[in-house]
């Protein structure tokens, strides 16, 4: 189960990472977390029944902040009334199976880890760029987890003192510099009244507008990769890595960045071998999340980390 902002995205995943059937719905922060968990309960038993197959376990992948320990909810803005509800339990009471669940990052990069482009890495981080920048961390098949379960916010490290002002406090942290909003934040800023394509602009457009030639489209790409590249590199350099594997809406356009990232890290990271990082894009495509959350089950209860095949 993935939970989101906006959806909560349940599917039944064998045990080689493929998606038998899928269902959604909308997050409705609105109606409380006891209809959430009821429209919850009833996704999982209709996808079970489409798909023919039984419930063995529930791995949820979630936006945060989530005790991956007690499996309690923190104070996620998006629902705040689901502060000290707990879905781990509640769950595992009403489908009497194992229930594991992690930050979504986490998930995701334990999903990419076991069957997508981080397979076999050693040391490996997953990174997703949407609107906002998030991460997992992958240590010989095992996640690192913070003191207490935390989970490390590498998207809120600062890059720059002198950037924007972030909701977690810093100033110019990557976030606020490098995701999908701050990309579309510096193209609204710099295009004059008259630009063309001045209604409408998402990062995904931007890209599209770079890619046709448009000047200042082409600088907000750069600009980003320019950025994107100092996070990056503080990476490589901090944890010399086998791997990143980049994920999420803006990498998408990865084409547009991979060489101005790649310029970067190859002038900041002189101490450490950094040509031997190597920079992939996520495989698991769109259900990615979901995958990743049934790696979360495999990961917990399987007892030899992340799980390869069955
Ligand atoms: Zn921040």
């Amino acid at each position: 189960m993935d939970i989101g902002g906006t959806k909560i995205a349940v599917g039944m995943i064998d045990g080689e990472g493929k998606v038998l059937g899928r269902l959604q719905c909308s997050t409705d922060a609105d109606g409380g977390y006891s209809r959430a968990l009821e429209n919850i309960r009833k996704m999982l038993e209709t996808t079970s029944r489409v798909s023919g197959t039984e419930i063995s376990g529930i791995g949820i992948g979630s936006t945060g902040p989530v005790d991956p320990i007690t499996g309690e909810f923190g104070n996620v803005n998006f629902f705040p009334d689901w502060k000290g509800e707990n879905p781990v339990k509640d769950l595992a009471a009403i489908f009497r199976v194992n229930v594991a669940i992690e930050n979504d990052g986490d998930a995701a990069a334990l999903g990419e880890a076991g069957w997508g482009a981080g397979k076999e890495k050693k040391r490996l981080i997953y990174i997703t760029v949407g609107t906002g920048i998030g991460n997992g961390l992958i240590f010989d098949g095992h996640l690192y987890r913070g003191v207490d379960g935390s989970h490390p916010e590498m998207g809120h490290h600062v890059i720059d003192p002198s950037g924007p002002l972030c909701d977690c406090g810093a100033h110019g942290c990557w976030e606020s510099l490098a995701a999908g909003p701050a990309l579309t934040a510096w193209m609204r800023k710099e295009a004059g009244d008259e630009y063309p394509h001045r209604a409408n602009l998402t990062a995904k457009r931007i890209c599209e507008l770079a890619e046709e030639g448009d000047a200042l489209a082409q600088r907000a790409v750069e600009r980003e990769a320019y950025y994107l590249g100092l996070g990056l590199a503080n990476l490589v350099t901090m944890f010399t890595p086998d791997a990143i594997v980049l994920g999420g809406s803006v990498m998408k356009s990865a084409h547009l960045f991979l060489d101005g990232i790649r310029k970067i890290i190859q002038q900041n990271c002189g101490l450490v071998p950094f040509e031997k990082t190597e920079l992939t894009l996520a495989s698991l495509g769109e259900d990615s999340n979901l995958i990743g959350a049934a790696q979360v089950w495999h990961h917990r209860f399987s007892g030899g980390g992340v799980h390869h095949a069955c």
